[in-house]
């Protein structure tokens, strides 16, 4: 029961209590995105993305520094410090890791505000100026909230952000092995470019042999390699923010 209240919550949640914002028209743009974040995405990813001349954007929940989870050890404060240095971008996935389905209006405040302060006291008073939701789970109340303090939110449902889309609940594809081989990327690419779209894509750890949620460094090489030869820019979330919806 409680299920299917959630899917439902879910689902009224692309409908209901949109704020509607006009994407693209100009050079299609993708972001690459790192939630949580497991170590291997920095360790492993960061000397790709470093190689490839591209930065990225890690969503951070403060409350996984140095932990694990999926069965992956988390980021340390150096990692968080040295992505930051690096000029990736850091956003906000909540303190705690957890679903907005479990929280109401004031717990999902109260752990923004957590993961804020843990955030600005690593990295010298960085405000983060947007969110992941964890689980890609998006509700209704919990977009009132993220909208009131962030530029754009984004979930994991697929898909190309061009034309009218909701600021707080933006798409993205999963740099997952359990979805990627389901992806057309090179036709994901063309739709981003002849639309002038906004592809974000996310992933958590990037090890040989990755989590269902994680890929491999050759999977993420790829997914870069191809949107260079479908003419995309690749900028950080945050930057392609900007650009994209002001
Ligand atoms: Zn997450």
């Amino acid at each position: 029961m409680k299920e299917r209240l959630d899917q439902f919550r879910r689902r009224a949640a692309r409908y209901l209590g949109r704020d509607t914002v006009r994407v693209g028209g100009g050079r299609g743009v993708l972001s690459l995105s790192f939630d949580d974040f497991p170590k291997s995405a920095w360790e492993l990813a960061g000397p790709i993305l470093k190689d490839q001349g591209v930065h990225a954007t890690y969503y951070v929940a403060g409350g996984l520094c140095d932990g694990t989870n999926i069965g992956k050890v988390q980021f340390s404060e150096r990692d968080l410090q040295e992505a930051h240095a690096a000029g990736h971008e850091i956003g906000c996935h909540t303190f705690s890791h957890i679903s907005v389905l479990r929280l109401d209006k004031a717990g999902l405040a109260e752990e923004l505000d957590r993961n804020a302060a843990w955030v600005a006291e690593r990295l010298g008073g960085h405000r983060m100026t947007h969110f992941a939701y964890p689980f890609g789970d998006v509700t209704v109340s919990s977009k009132a909230v993220t909208g009131a303090r962030f530029k754009h939110a984004r979930s994991v449902r697929d898909g190309v952000n061009h034309g009218p889309s909701d600021r707080n609940n933006l798409l993205a594809i999963g740099m997952e092995s359990r979805r990627l081989p389901h992806y057309d990327l090179k036709a994901l690419m063309a739709q981003t470019a002849e639309t002038g779209g906004w592809l974000i894509a996310y992933g958590h750890d990037v090890e040989p042999d990755p989590t269902p949620y994680g890929c491999t460094e050759q999977d993420l090489v790829r997914v870069i390699t191809l949107a260079r030869q479908a003419g995309l820019d690749i900028l950080p979330v945050g930057a392609a923010g900007q650009r994209m919806i002001g």
